[in-house]
């Protein structure tokens, strides 16, 4: 793990501002195009805390914020490690604060989100995600209002993990980068938005946010052996020889349509069964973005659940491989990772939501 380098900040609110006492929030950055300057090979995150604090003053004068840089990385290099890092950071402080803004690169903000969705079974504040399609600096930047959303919601939203940009709140585990370059970066894909901004407010259903009757506590074992196949017509079957050769123990295939996999010319239906056999724990999905995936409505879909594959149905792919890096944390039984990922477990998945208390055990 690298030696990151810690600073502090914090803003102060006006307390002719208020008529109660402020929401206390802790504020960490960890870098990405929010925290971007020019540099001769591109944009880098080396906006420090403090100019980072100054661009959003008016947005941060209505709270009491403690502000941490603790990571400074373009978000392509944010991976479970980082993960770890940063739920640590939450756990740390999670009993002193009302709500957690953690600044974040916008390229994998979703796998991130998903993944401490997972991570903070019980959390009993609101944890919120955002970032900017521009640099804070940038004059036309959406830093500041994403900002102000996610203040917001970790000021006064339901306890959970989610997501605030372009004025709309997504739950963690639903959140999925759509645009390269457009404000409207994320969508919540097969579930409502949480919250949204209109001239009353920010507006939030916390109906929406899972609840949990069970003690917060930080799960943060992982293992990244985690495939994501996206299926192509002609793929070379001897591929999975190649995954079991690399030794990943978990495969997510997102097929075709509502769900298809081919097995005539090449059958790859074979090579399923026979990593399967080897342990390797099989999900399908689809590479549809929106609605569910049901494999049980064609015959090339049926036999790969005949294989043994696991159906994610309404499962974003984001929210299954993290949820399957985080499951093979917790154990590396197959039959136990293909129970645990059957069941609801952070609202990443249509049905009942099942409470931390039991997750893993028979429905
Ligand atoms: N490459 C940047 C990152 O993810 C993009 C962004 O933040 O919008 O860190």
């Amino acid at each position: 793990m690298p030696d990151y380098h810690l600073t502090d900040a914090a803003v102060r609110p006006d307390p002719s501002a208020w008529h109660q006492a402020p929401r206390r929030l802790l504020l960490l950055a960890t870098g990405g195009t929010i925290a971007s300057q020019s540099s001769a090979n591109g944009l880098v995150p080396t906006v420090n805390i403090d100019a980072l604090l100054k661009y959003c003053r008016s947005a941060l004068q209505h709270y009491d914020v403690t502000a941490r840089s603790i990571l400074q990385l373009d978000s392509s290099n944010i991976q479970p490690e980082e993960w770890r890092l940063i739920a640590g950071a939450i756990v740390r402080e999670a009993d002193q604060y009302d709500g957690i803004v953690i600044t974040h690169g916008t390229d994998t903000m979703a796998y991130t989100a998903s993944a401490l969705s997972f991570m903070l079974p019980g959390i009993t504040i609101p944890v919120v995600l955002t970032g900017a399609q521009l640099p804070i600096s940038h004059p036309l930047s959406d830093a500041t209002e994403n900002l102000a959303t996610a203040l917001a919601m970790a000021a006064r939203g339901p306890a959970g993990v989610f997501i605030a940009f372009d004025r709309q709140v997504i739950l963690g585990t639903r959140a999925v980068k759509v645009r390269t370059t457009d404000f409207h970066a994320f969508e919540s894909i097969n579930y409502p938005l949480v919250g949204y901004v209109n001239g009353d407010g920010l507006q939030t259903d916390p109906a929406l946010a899972p609840h949990s009757s069970a003690p917060f506590r930080l799960m943060d074992q992982l293992d990244p052996a985690v495939f994501l196949l996206k299926l192509t017509p002609g793929l070379n079957p001897d591929f999975f020889v190649l995954l079991q050769h690399l030794q990943y123990r978990a495969l997510v295939i997102e097929a075709f349509g509502i769900g298809g996999i081919h097995y005539l010319h090449r059958d790859l239906l074979e090579g399923i069964s026979q990593i399967i056999a080897q342990g390797i724990v099989v999900v399908v999905t689809s590479q549809c973005l929106y609605e569910r995936s049901d494999f049980s409505r064609y015959e090339t879909g049926q036999r790969v659940l005949d294989s043994g594959a696991i159906p994610a149905f309404d499962m974003t792919s984001e929210a299954c491989v993290t949820k399957l890096i985080w499951i093979l944390g917790q154990t590396r039984d197959p039959w136990q990772v293909g129970r645990w990922f059957r069941q609801n477990l952070a609202g990443e998945l249509a049905g009942p939501l099942t409470d931390p208390a039991h997750w893993g055990q028979a429905d």
